[in-house]
């Protein structure tokens, strides 16, 4: 039977970092990994690599660049012939770029000299594991040490259920290849803005059904209002309240039955999205074997240092509690490694940024103005509009506005809240100062180029002490 120090189950963001980290610090580590890629190879990088954020951003790119052509040249006075779009290029374009990335982690794993288990791993006792490959072969393997990093998966909506073709999931929807004339999307949220925004800018009418009365509950309600207003002037139809009771395929189309304020509704549509959140993927995982129990919504409980409560079983990323987002998995997998390792331990869950990316782009890190009011926390705010950042209006995207919450006595940086052009990359800037633990005055006090987007963050700071310069 093998033997290693670490064995990670699970080669997603979380669990393929993990393993990389575990070998820099001279662990012999293995990673079990089942998924097979769209070519029908075994791949690397999980959700997010292969159904997630990597090809959800390619499309998002490409879809972005062509309603440029369509619409947003004029303005710089350039004049082009008629554009067109090929959605079948633009998905294999994706799937390349999915095949890079993914045959990349093997290479890392080569580099650093972790070995990739393929197949599905099962707990069957303290640190015992079998491995079940494609063939039905299984191999015991044995380690000191077990990082549980099996992510999640979409979750299903009993009174949708998916066909493959009309009625599809996040991983369906990157893969149309037309453009559907009229897109139903279940959830309006993380998921729902961005595929709605991919298809939206292709030519169909997205109409996005939301079970909440309020849109985006975690964002910031400035500006989530500001959201609101961009997305839905992009012709984004945003149906809050409304609770879908049935979904069916018939005659090439799907109808949906919902309730919402106005009473009992019907829409059809040729396609439909269900983006109503994800789950943690804990079957056939053998938790009783090492009498691990998931809580009630299916994740596996750790403590900080990502214990589970069996010996030597530690669980990090989609799986345990906290947000779903790839760089959360990524830093679990390397402060678990570390851990291991005897070294600190720890990720800062304050400062984790988040970032929804449509057009504009929004981004937030901290706590919103709504939490800070709960909390019963003294605030100052200071917001800046891109309306009055140079570098915007010349990129001809000046939608948007920053949002600084400092504390009104201490003046240290609370939360930053986003939307405008490169939101994603502007963020940084304030995860960093808010990991330094600034204040708004040091923010103030930098100097930021001119002229840059950067301005925005930079006025917003200033804002805070009331003295903003150009507004
Ligand atoms: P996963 O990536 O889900 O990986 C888990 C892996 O474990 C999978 O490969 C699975 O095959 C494997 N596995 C499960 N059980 C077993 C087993 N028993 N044996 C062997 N292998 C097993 N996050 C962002 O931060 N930014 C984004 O832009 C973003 N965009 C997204 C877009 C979409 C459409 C979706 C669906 C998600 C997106 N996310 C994004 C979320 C992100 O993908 C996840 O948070 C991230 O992948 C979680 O990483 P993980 O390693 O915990 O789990
Ligand atoms: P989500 O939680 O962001 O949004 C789901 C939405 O569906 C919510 O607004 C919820 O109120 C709504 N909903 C739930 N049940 C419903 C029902 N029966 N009818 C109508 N609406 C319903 O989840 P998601 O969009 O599926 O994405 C899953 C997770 O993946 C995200 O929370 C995020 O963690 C991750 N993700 C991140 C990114 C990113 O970082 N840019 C992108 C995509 C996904």
């Amino acid at each position: 039977m093998d033997r290693y120090d670490v064995l990670v189950i699970g080669g997603g963001p979380g669990g393929y970092v993990a393993a990389i980290r575990a070998a820099q610090l001279g662990l012999k580590t293995a990673c079990v990994e089942r998924w097979i890629g769209k070519d029908g190879k075994p791949a690397l990088g999980g959700t997010c690599l292969n159904v997630g954020c990597i090809p959800s951003k390619a499309l998002l790119e490409s879809s972005e660049q062509y309603h440029r052509a369509r619409h947003g040249f004029a303005a710089h006075g350039i004049t082009v012939g008629e554009v067109g779009i090929d959605p079948a290029a633009m998905v294999a374009r994706k799937d390349g770029i999915v095949r890079q990335f993914t045959g990349g982690i093997g290479g890392l794993f080569k580099k650093n000299g972790v070995t990739w288990l393929k197949g599905s791993g099962r707990l069957v006792g303290t640190g015992k594991v079998e491995v079940t490959d494609a063939d039905g072969a299984v191999q015991p393997v044995s380690a000191e040490h077990i990082i549980i990093a099996t992510g999640s998966r979409p979750t299903p909506l009993p009174m949708a259920p998916l066909d493959g073709v009309r009625i599809v999931d996040s991983a369906g929807a990157l893969d149309f290849t037309d453009v559907p004339a009229r897109l139903g999307i279940i959830g309006a949220g993380v998921i729902g803005l961005e595929l709605g925004s991919v298809w939206a800018r292709l030519g169909s009418s997205v109409t996005l059904l939301e079970a909440m009365p309020e849109f985006l509950p975690p964002a910031d309600r400035a500006i989530a209002a500001l959201a609101h207003k961009e997305l839905t002037a992009q012709g984004l139809q945003i149906r809050l309240g409304a609770r879908v009771t049935a979904a069916k395929v018939a005659d090439e189309a799907v109808s949906v039955d919902f309730e919402d304020a106005k009473g009992a509704q019907q829409a059809a549509f040729d396609r439909l999205i269900v983006a109503v959140g994800r789950q943690p993927v804990t079957d056939g995982l053998g938790l009783d074997a090492v009498d691990i129990e998931p809580d009630e919504r299916g994740f596996i409980p750790v403590d900080a240092r990502f214990r589970t409560s069996a010996a030597g079983v530690y669980a990090i990323g989609d799986v345990v509690r906290g947000p779903m987002l790839a760089h959360r998995a990524s830093e679990d997998g390397i402060a678990v490694a570390e851990g291991i390792a005897g070294q600190h331990c720890h990720v800062d869950y304050g400062t984790i940024p988040w970032i929804i990316y449509t057009w504009p782009e929004i981004a937030w890190v901290g706590r919103t103005e709504q939490a800070l009011k709960a909390e019963g926390v003294p605030y100052t705010v200071g917001t800046f509009p891109f309306q009055a950042n140079g570098r915007a209006r010349a990129m001809e995207a000046a939608q948007g506005q920053v949002k600084l919450l400092a504390h009104a006595e201490t003046d240290r940086v609370l939360g930053v809240h986003l939307i405008g052009p490169h939101a994603s990359e502007l963020i940084a800037e304030a995860v960093v100062a808010m990991e330094f633990c600034a204040s708004a005055e040091d923010i103030a006090r930098i100097v930021h180029a001119h002229p840059t987007l950067s301005e925005a963050l930079h006025e917003a700071a200033l804002a805070a002490h009331r003295r903003a310069i150009h507004i």
